[in-house]
């Protein structure tokens, strides 16, 4: 951890409730309202314009930037232990606009080739349309990371606790090998949720949550943040990352960097990514995220406490042939899952069945409790069959690589009781 990361103002109980919330200046109301409007008054015309020159801050439309989402930005950055956030409208929008101020036609990114499957498949077909370029490499190595770079690599992409195979990336690692090679690592935090890992505090400079998962936390709201440190030294590179380094034509010549400092990338984030991509969070989405933070904390020690146990259970049961959970003492994850979630493993994890592909279809379909659908960070148990769903657009080997082969099933442990959860699937696998 770098010595001078700084101190946070509260615990995190404490900032999960309050960060960037106070009691609403007119009517007192304690509760965040939802501001349901696209547009807000200008004072006159000398304002509007140093709102729309980005010279002042302020509200102009909902697309840029609202008071309600702007509360959940606060939030999130302050419990990530960034300086500045730009919310979104679903974790995947978040992943495009984490890297629209990075990247350039024809430059490259270094993945991990054990992320969510829905990131595989934007980062390896979709981006190319705007072309970008993943490579993908084995994050159990990190030096993997650093044979891949590139002088058209602008950015390092990870999952601290991968989607859904349990991973666990070397951060503070990888982290080095992109500082080394002048460029930003970008964490995926989603299944870790800042409550168990903070990937700042091992040297990422941007963060990544779908906040759909966890931090929203019972399957209602669809929504993504990017926050950032503030701390990647854009300016010293501005060929390499023009959209930042050099000015912009259409705010009359100002440079992102110089102009607004550490808070540049977050900055562009509003007036350039959302502005022009439009993949704005609507209010009503952050304000549900915003209740669901406010028990992040308790929520993440149940839902961990219970994917023990049961990944426990799993692993003695005489049908599974394997379990892949980082909070197992048999992981191989276990000493990073000490190293950089020592709270707990989270909740997704995957285990084999000895009898494969047909043997998953049954079992999905005969468990009562567990919901069978494609999500994950659920107050209720999910289960899922990723080769016949999730994963069925990769090719069998991206989806062996990801962990999600034939007789795969993911769980996403809520926080029913673990005795209930434990006798449903002791039914279903007899
Ligand atoms: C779900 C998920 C995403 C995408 O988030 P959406 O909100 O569904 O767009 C990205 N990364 C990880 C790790 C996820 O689990």
């Amino acid at each position: 951890m770098s010595e001078d990361a700084q101190q946070d103002p509260f615990g995190f109980e404490t900032m999960a409730i309050h960060a960037g919330a106070s009691p609403e200046s007119i009517t007192g109301a304690r509760q965040t309202p939802i501001f349901q409007n696209t547009s807000y008054v200008f004072h006159d015309s000398d304002q509007a314009a140093s709102l729309f020159n980005l010279q002042q801050p302020g509200f102009i439309y909902s697309r840029l930037n609202n008071p309600t989402v702007a509360v959940l930005e606060e939030r999130i950055a302050a419990l990530e232990r960034c300086i500045g956030g730009t919310a979104t409208a679903s974790g995947h929008a978040a992943q495009i606009l984490a890297l629209f101020p990075l990247m350039s036609p024809g430059c490259e990114i270094i993945a991990s080739n054990k992320l969510y499957g829905g990131s595989l498949n934007q980062m390896g077909n979709s981006y190319k349309k705007f072309d970008w370029h993943a490579v993908f490499v084995d994050p159990d190595n990190p030096e993997n990371f650093r044979k891949a770079l590139t002088d058209k690599t602008r950015v390092i992409f990870l999952e601290s606790l991968a989607n859904p195979g349990g991973v666990i990336v070397d951060i503070e690692a990888v982290a080095e090998i992109a500082h080394e090679a002048d460029i930003p690592l970008v964490v995926d935090n989603t299944l870790a949720t800042p409550y168990l890992c903070r990937p700042v505090e091992w040297g990422a400079d941007i963060v990544v949550n779908s906040t759909t998962k966890f931090l929203s936390g019972n399957g209602s709201s669809l929504g993504g943040v990017v926050t950032d440190t503030g701390e990647f030294p854009f300016l010293n590179f501005p060929d390499k990352f023009p959209s930042l380094g050099q000015p912009a034509p259409e705010y009359h010549g100002l440079t992102f960097a110089e102009t607004f400092g550490n808070l540049a990338y977050t900055t562009y984030g509003h007036a350039v990514s959302l502005r022009d991509l439009g993949a704005s969070q609507q209010p009503m989405n952050a304000w549900q995220t915003l209740q669901g933070i406010e028990t992040l904390p308790i929520r993440m020690d149940r839902h961990c406490a219970n994917a023990l146990q049961i990944a426990e259970y799993l692993e003695s049961h005489p049908t599974v042939a394997w379990v892949s959970y980082a909070g197992l003492k048999s992981s191989p994850y276990k000493s990073l899952q000490e190293k950089y979630m020592p709270k707990g493993a989270g909740s997704v994890f995957t285990f084999g069945l000895k009898e494969g592909f047909d043997a998953g279809i049954r079992m999905v379909e005969s468990v009562n409790l567990f919901s069978h659908l494609a999500n994950i960070g659920d107050t209720k148990s999910l289960i899922l069959h990723p080769a016949s769903t999730s994963h069925r657009q990769l090719t069998d080997e991206q989806r062996i690589t990801a962990g999600a082969g034939d007789e795969v099933i993911r769980l996403s442990i809520g926080l029913e009781s673990v005795d209930d959860l434990i006798a449903d699937l002791n039914r279903s696998l007899a």
